[in-house]
């Protein structure tokens, strides 16, 4: 950021909404990593000399601090450097070792890019895939998924939380429905992590996908939860090597961003309750402002089972992309945050069935933990200002549209 941030109203600008895309790294997280950059430098692999204990020790206790907030034992953690690894390494690591059994795949029309290319590359391998749409609220029923089985589905990929608008999918009923078929279950829960509870043992999950800087820790760090026990759970490594992690994921470990994951995970354990309501009034207040001064807005998935800070709208006669370049100094995103460098409207909000001009009028909220009253009202403000301005000029949102390209 520039040194001196414009002031409106008490309110520092440009505000962030957009915790969807990313969070900051939390001020206790970055203390707690800074130690592990030049004094405790260790490599953790170092079995023979105190530099390598003592960045093994902060590994495991950050290991114990993940697997705690997901209801795992440490042993079932797996570093990664995200949750697109995470993603990567559960389904192509899954896959691979199940071929002899099966080549069927379920997943879901809304699922993150990490997930819906890496099951299309399967796809290229020769497994067989189907892509279960959702109804209107972004929902999936545990029916959907349990029509789909087959005798030959090794898989069943689906996202806790929705990144793009919130929407929370039924993961207990579906793990117990993949429990009683025998196939596994695994979960991106990259958005789910630190705002809900998690238990993956509760909800029958095999395999969990994480990532550190969607919960106010560092970038470039996730993990992947691997169920233990019987029956053996078995994955081809996709990245070979000195056999780190169990053998289920090579390379020397990213220690100051896993001390920092362990951080984040412990600070949002401590919070979630408290932050969530804190957060959830937040968004509320940001919806109910928003609708009670714009009118021909919807809300886009299901506002009951949602995420708390999240808040995805389409404004009718309003081009999401315009509008973003109005709302500059307030951080949102239309469509998602990986998609939008390119002009084609949101895969999610195409899948909730609304049309092609109101997917292209949507916008991403993503209400998080620095945010505060005196902002969302600032940005009820704006929104209602400019989305009338916009609506006041026939041509604008097209030709803005134009502008941005
Ligand atoms: C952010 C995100 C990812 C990717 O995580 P990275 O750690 O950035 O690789 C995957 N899935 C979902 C649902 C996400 O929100």
């Amino acid at each position: 950021m520039e040194s001196a941030p414009p002031y409106d109203g008490g309110v520092r600008l440009p505000i962030y909404l957009d915790h969807h895309a990313t969070t900051p790294c939390d001020p206790r997280v970055v203390e707690a990593m800074l130690p592990y950059f030049s004094g405790t430098f260790g490599n953790p692999a170092s079995r023979n000399h105190v530099f390598g204990w003592r960045a093994e020790e902060a590994v495991e206790t950050a290991r114990a601090q993940v697997a705690v907030l997901v209801g795992a034992q440490a042993k079932e953690i797996v570093f990664t450097s995200g949750a697109t690894e995470s993603d990567n390494l559960m389904l192509k690591g899954a896959a691979g070792r199940l071929a002899d059994k099966g080549d069927h795949i379920v997943t879901v029309a809304t699922e993150h890019p990490a997930v819906l290319d890496t099951v299309a590359a399967l796809e290229g391998r020769g497994f067989r895939v189907t892509r279960l749409p959702v109804g209107r609220d972004g929902l999936l029923g545990a029916d959907d998924v349990a029509r789909a089985l087959e005798e030959r589905t090794i898989l069943v990929s689906v996202m806790w939380a929705n990144n793009e608008i919130g929407v929370l999918q039924p993961i207990e009923a579906i793990g117990r429905l993949c429990r009683e078929r025998g196939v596994l279950f695994a979960v991106d829960a990259a958005q789910a992590l630190g705002k809900l509870p998690i238990d993956v043992r509760a909800a029958g999950v095999d395999l969990l996908a994480v990532s550190a800087h969607k919960v106010y820790g560092p970038k470039g760090v996730g993990a992947l939860y691997v169920r233990s026990g019987a029956p053996r759970l078995r994955l081809e490594p996709q990245i070979d090597g000195g056999g780190h992690e169990r053998g289920f994921r090579s390379g020397t470990l990213n220690v100051p961003g896993i001390v920092g994951f362990g951080a984040a995970c412990a600070l949002a354990g401590a919070t979630l309750a408290e932050e969530g309501e804190r957060i959830l009034g937040l968004r509320e207040r940001l919806r109910r402002g928003i609708l009670s001064r714009v009118d021909d807005v919807q809300v886009n998935g299901s506002l009951e089972c949602r995420l708390p800070g999240n808040l995805n709208l389409s404004f009718a006669g309003v081009d999401g992309e315009a509008l973003l370049m109005a709302l500059r100094d307030v951080a949102v995103s239309s469509g998602s945050a990986c998609a939008s460098a390119s002009p084609e409207p949101s895969h999610v909000i195409l899948a909730l069935g609304v049309g092609s001009d109101l997917a292209h009028a949507s916008i991403r909220f993503g209400v998080g933990r620095g945010n505060t009253e005196a902002e969302i009202d600032y940005v009820i403000d704006l929104v209602a200002e400019k989305v009338k301005g916009l609506r006041a000029l026939p041509s604008a949102s097209g030709s803005l549209r134009r502008a941005a390209q």
